[in-house]
């Protein structure tokens, strides 16, 4: 799997901040339609499927592709009924492609989709950081972080108020820009029969988790919170709410770990923020 180095990070957020600076956008929130009319970038109303089944790629590969850039017409293509939350990050990671000048340089010759597998997807991750580094305005992300506690509450504020950002972007861009050690739990009801998600379940799966760079560990994805677990609770009884609690984990030596966390329910996710998980500590008795 390819990796974004800590060098090409760097070019990439000095690259974002070109695009803010050119461009005139100041301040958060950044308005995706307006910084692809910047760009000269125009949305086209051609069907998306319509433009794969061209490109002869496997349905498998297709059906992840969310959008199109076509930076000799300077035209995008989004697929149809996209959540508009996926459409808006959609559309400053495809000025990403547009704008970096070592991928547009190429892009420009020859299609994204032509490329080879590696440098397509080092390519994707790529145009993912300079969409996080854009909408959250580089350096300014740290410095509005550091005006409020540390914590959910803190990410949801900043997400509803001051970059207009989706919470599972917003949370991402938090634990990956966390000094402190924490990890970030995403949950989903579980699905059930036939693989359909049920809304109300009565139970959560985890689906995947977004660490810190100094948090340390493994918590595997698929594991299930049952009815009687604090995150079901969470889901069912709590929305839009921050609540506190802990988080147990057994370890292969059979000792258990506890953590710190507060969960978050937007009604399609759980999102639970741990810190490192610590040993418990033994009862001193007097
Ligand atoms: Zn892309």
């Amino acid at each position: 799997m390819p990796k974004v180095s800590v060098a090409m990070r760097s070019d990439i957020c000095s690259q974002a901040a070109k695009f803010l600076s050119e461009h005139g956008f100041e301040a958060p929130p950044l308005p995706p339609d307006q910084a692809l009319q910047a760009r000269k970038l125009e949305v086209t109303q051609l069907s998306l499927d319509d433009l794969l089944i061209k490109a002869h790629l496997p349905p498998e590969h297709s059906k992840r592709i969310q959008a199109m850039l076509d930076t000799q017409e300077r035209a995008v293509t989004f697929r149809n009924g996209l959540p508009v939350q996926q459409r808006n990050w959609g559309s400053l990671h495809e000025i990403g492609h547009e704008f970096l000048p070592w991928q547009s340089q190429l892009i420009y010759y020859c299609p994204l989709l032509m490329l080879p597998l590696n440098i397509q997807e080092q390519f994707e991750m790529e145009a993912d950081v300079f969409a996080a580094e854009a909408f959250f305005f580089g350096d300014r992300f740290a410095k509005y972080t550091a005006q409020g506690d540390w914590g959910l509450a803190t990410a949801v504020d900043l997400a509803d108020n001051v970059f207009e950002t989706s919470l599972h972007a917003t949370f991402r861009h938090y634990v990956e820009n966390s000094e402190k050690a924490c990890c970030l739990l995403v949950w989903r009801p579980e699905p059930k029969d036939g693989g359909l998600w049920i809304p109300g379940a009565n139970s959560m799966m985890l689906q995947h988790y977004i660490k810190s760079p100094t948090f340390r560990g493994h918590i595997n994805p698929g594991q299930i919170a049952d009815s009687d677990d604090i995150i079901t609770k969470v889901f069912c009884d709590t929305p839009n709410k921050v609540v506190k609690h802990t988080m147990e984990f057994k370890r292969n030596t059979c000792d258990t770990l506890v953590a710190d966390a507060e969960s978050y329910s937007n009604s399609y996710n759980v999102f639970t923020l741990i810190s490192q998980p610590q040993p418990i500590k033994p009862m001193v008795s007097a």
